[in-house]
């Protein structure tokens, strides 16, 4: 099958998905956005996606995203960075996104707010969150949450604008939920105290979590292999 033929199907999948989950939950489909997770994908692949309706994507490498940059830079989509930032490629990060989905420290806070502030910008932020508690994935912890969205307030170029969170990489559907749920739990309390729109962004689930993400209230899901097939890493 032709490349494009297997992205539209994938596609209508994922549509498909989506929407049994929002029926099951007597949600509005409308209420939750598709978000091409490209790592990996080239350009051209994007491209097609995008002509067929889909409008946000998110990178993870701030080289990668530099490298494909020079062909992304006209596409007309909503643009989110979703990998783990290192400070010191903040400067070009702030260049090629309208959001960055992965704030986890106070430390990036701060140097975040400083780049944005010599470069005369703005920037979405959300705060992801460890809600599996696996030592091996970044994002803040969830008792440590209120208080970095607290200290946020101190950053005027950073705009809060939701929580984002990788559940656990597990079959046990009840582990999962419940790191949705304790992502869900925290955007009720930060809205609460202020420190969040009350609009906010939930940007969980993946290819395979979806459902259960879409089902505990997921405004964004963030999707790559079932959309563009299995990611290839040349030298793995
Ligand atoms: C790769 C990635 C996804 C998508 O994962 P799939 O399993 O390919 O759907 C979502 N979120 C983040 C942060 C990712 O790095």
């Amino acid at each position: 099958m032709e490349d494009r033929e297997i992205i539209v199907q994938n596609l209508q999948q994922i549509h498909h998905r989506i929407n049994l989950a929002c029926q099951k939950s007597g949600r509005d489909p409308k209420s939750v956005r598709l978000l091409m997770a490209t790592k990996t994908v080239e350009p051209e692949r994007i491209k097609i996606a995008l002509d067929l309706g889909e409008n946000l994507i998110g990178e993870n490498k701030v080289q990668e995203y530099k490298e494909k940059w020079n062909e992304m830079k006209d596409f007309s989509c909503e643009k989110h960075f979703i990998g783990h930032l290192q400070t010191n490629k903040i400067k070009e990060i702030i260049r090629y996104v309208t959001c960055i989905e992965s704030v986890d420290r106070l430390e990036l806070a701060e140097k975040l707010q400083a780049k944005l502030s010599a470069e005369n910008m703005e920037m979405d932020v959300y705060v992801e969150v460890n809600t599996s508690c696996e030592e091996s994935k970044s994002g803040v912890s969830p008792d440590k949450t209120m208080e970095l969205l607290q200290s946020l307030q101190a950053f005027p170029l950073l705009h809060p604008k939701g929580l984002m969170t990788i559940g656990m990489a597990s079959e046990e559907e009840e582990k999962v939920r419940g790191c949705f749920r304790t992502l869900s739990a925290l955007r009720q309390e930060a809205i609460a105290l202020k420190l969040l729109p009350s609009e906010s962004e939930l940007s969980m689930g993946m290819s395979h979590d979806l459902e259960w993400a879409v089902e505990e209230g997921a405004t964004i899901v963030r999707v790559g292999s079932a959309i563009f097939g299995n990611r290839f890493y040349p030298g793995k």
